[in-house]
């Protein structure tokens, strides 16, 4: 049977506190006009759970005040960006149940038209072209106790400056001879004000503009243009950018625009033991520590997709960590809490069986099977029940027998008496074991009268173990994964000890088991089905899967699990 779990649409959470950014919007909404916000990703990398939870905040305060946020695509660096990005980015945007309703935008359509506002800065005499170098421009910008000095180029006249940004832009120069700046003020206490780049000569191809152009604009002048060509009301982004807003607002007024758009700020998403750095997930990628973007290890959007999150969970975790002004750290536990109590209703259960030991039921007929009827899910009676097959041999968990058990050790050892799930009770009598001492069978025996799992006369057992019918069974492989790096906060441990935050990666962070036993219905379900796997945690089915050759991601383990399975299976 294939069952494909899809989604379905979760309600945004009613009657929260607005956090402070809803405050402004809402005031702003009563005073009248349509608020209109944009997400606004560089092509540079895939997205990851940071950008969820701006476009959870773009998209949702939009969506909320009966307003539109467009998707802008914020592609000014020829040289780092790419049509790949792109493409994943409208994906993962839309796989999180987001829709821009055809505002597709790229600053890179606005070239022309921010061209011409710089010639207008510039015939106002509020920007000049600068002939120093990187490293000249750098060395008279001052520092935070000191103010810059003036360039020498800065009293240029308009005409001059008009003459040489045009010849800019008609490819006279190589990289670097000039820049335009704007005209501020070199003592300002605020870095961002002294004189700004606005321009550089990049002769580089770009991905949409190819190479019509060999002036490319500097973030901080085209994305307040870019936001109020597109009317947007209220810039959403983070507080990085809260000492760039005087120079925001300076572009916004000096280009004499008709919007004046708003910009706010709100703290950055982090995250334990993960990294949320475009950056630092390339480096991951290019030097392979991960099979790619959407490793099911990698913090994207793309990576807890293939790992089994469901958008539902992501969009619950980002309204739970809400937005506020300042800079904290999530535990990542509560991801996976939000992923966990969102499969517990929707995943059917299965059995599954990561490490298998062959149990041979004694008593029971050789060559015979029958069918229990097993409940999908008891979190949703409407899931129904299934058949699951039955029979003298099966395969349960390695680690759920020892031949000579501690004392708080309650599952399966010899002499005891232990519940099959959903099946019967089965004692041990006997352990098989190789010439190596290793042990590979056990041979038991079943109580017929206890089908289902329980005793007519009443007595117990300590423990239920899952199963497997060996002739049932199909094989597969299933990804069991742990933390990508070792330590909570990567990056700054890594500053401390001196070295890099690759030196902290987990390298058991995946553990790929082969020769698994899965329940036959298990051997042919499509990429992304999720279920849970009784007692093991929550699983989706990988794209690398095929019929007859199941591939598993282990999404989350089951609540206060972890310790344990984490035990056991070292
Ligand atoms: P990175 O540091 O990962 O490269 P970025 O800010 O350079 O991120 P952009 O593509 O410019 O990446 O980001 C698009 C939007 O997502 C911006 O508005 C940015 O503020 C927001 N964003 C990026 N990272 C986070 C994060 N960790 N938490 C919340 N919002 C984020
Ligand atoms: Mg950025």
């Amino acid at each position: 049977m294939a069952s494909s779990n899809e989604p379905a649409a979760a309600p945004a959470p009613a009657g929260a506190p607005l956090d402070f950014i809803r405050e402004i919007v809402a005031a702003d909404r009563a005073a009248g006009g349509t608020v209109v916000t944009r997400f606004p990703p560089e092509p540079n990398g895939y997205l990851h759970i940071g950008h969820a939870k701006a476009i959870c905040v773009d998209f949702g305060v939009a969506e909320e005040y009966g307003g539109r946020c467009n998707l802008r695509f914020d592609d000014t660096n020829p040289v780092k960006e790419d049509v790949e990005y792109v493409d994943s980015i409208k994906a993962d945007v839309h796989w999180l149940g987001f829709d821009w309703a055809g505002r597709e935008f790229y600053a890179s359509d606005y070239y022309e038209r921010l061209y011409e506002d710089a010639e207008g800065l510039i015939r106002r005499g509020v920007a000049y072209v600068d002939s120093h170098s990187a490293d000249e421009i750098r060395a008279h910008r001052g520092t935070l106790t000191e103010p810059g000095t003036d360039s020498p180029y800065r009293t240029r006249g308009v005409d001059e400056n008009l003459d040489l940004f045009r010849r800019m832009r008609a490819a006279e120069f190589p990289d670097g001879a000039h820049v335009l700046r704007a005209k501020i003020d070199m003592a300002s206490p605020n870095i961002n004000l002294r004189d700004p780049v606005l321009y550089r000569i990049r002769h580089a191809e770009h991905h949409r503009t190819g190479t019509a152009w060999c002036i490319y604009p500097m973030y901080d002048y085209a994305h307040p243009l870019s936001d109020a060509y597109e009317g947007v009301t209220h810039s959403l982004c983070t507080l990085e950018y809260e000492a760039h807003r005087p120079l925001y607002d300076w572009v916004v007024r000096e280009a004499r625009s008709a919007h004046t758009p708003r910009q706010i700020e709100f703290a950055r998403l982090n995250l334990n033991y993960t990294v949320v750095s475009k950056r630092k997930l390339l480096q991951l990628v290019a030097q392979h520590h991960v099979a790619g973007w959407d490793d099911p290890r990698m913090p994207t959007i793309s990576g807890l997709r293939r790992r089994g999150y469901t958008p539902e969970s992501i969009r619950d975790f980002c309204a739970r960590i809400g937005v506020a002004k300042k800079e904290n750290v999530i535990d990542i536990g509560l991801l996976e809490a939000c992923i966990r109590e969102d499969l517990n209703v929707r995943a059917p259960r299965a059995m599954a069986v990561l490490r298998p030991l062959k149990v041979v039921l004694t008593n029971y007929p050789e060559g015979q099977s029958e069918t229990l009827a097993v409940v999908n899910n008891p979190e949703d009676a409407s899931a129904g029940t299934r058949d699951v097959a039955f029979s003298r041999e099966l395969y349960i968990e390695r680690d759920d027998f020892m031949e000579d058990p501690p004392k708080k050790f309650f599952r399966l050892a010899p002499g005891r008496e232990v519940r099959l799930r959903n099946a019967y009770l089965v004692t041990c009598h006997e352990v098989v074991k190789d010439a190596a001492g290793a042990v590979v069978e056990l041979r038991c025996t079943y109580d017929p009268a206890t089908r289902g799992g329980d005793a007519p006369d009443g007595r117990k057992v300590k423990a239920t173990l899952h199963w497997v019918s060996a002739a049932h069974a199909v094989d597969g492989e299933v990804r069991v994964y742990d933390r990508l790096f070792t330590a909570e906060q990567p990056e700054s441990a890594a500053e401390k000890t001196g070295g890099t935050f690759l030196d902290l990666l987990n390298p058991d962070s995946l553990d790929v088991r082969t020769g698994c036993k899965l329940e036959a219905m298990l051997g042919d379900v499509p990429a992304g089905t999720r279920y849970q796997f009784e007692r093991l945690g929550y699983f989706a089915a990988d794209p690398d899967t095929r019929a007859g050759a199941p591939v598993f991601n282990r999404t989350v383990s089951l609540k206060d699990t972890w310790a344990k399975v984490a035990a056991r299976d070292s």
